[in-house]
């Protein structure tokens, strides 16, 4: 009888591990869909916004509290937080 519940148990550790496993890897396909989706919705909007001859590169400026460079008009991480 002991041995029956152990394999039952060895068998639903199994069942649980494989749909782990399966629901992982759907989770991380899925992001990286939706990664990419926004990745190319960015650049598309970039090459909208950008006019020509404009220049790409964009200005930092050291923040005043930690001294990190960020783009100017934006607002630094640790302000953030
Ligand atoms: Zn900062």
């Amino acid at each position: 009888m002991l041995s029956l519940v152990k394999i039952l148990f060895t068998v639903a550790v199994v069942y649980l591990v494989w749909v782990g496993f399966k629901y992982r890897r759907r989770i991380s396909e899925i992001s990286k869909h939706v990664m990419e989706e926004k990745a190319r919705a960015a650049r598309a909007a970039e090459t909208a916004a950008r006019k020509p001859g404009t220049p790409v590169a964009q200005d930092l400026v050291p923040c005043p509290r930690c001294g990190s460079y960020i783009a100017a008009g934006t607002r630094c991480a640790c302000e953030k937080a």
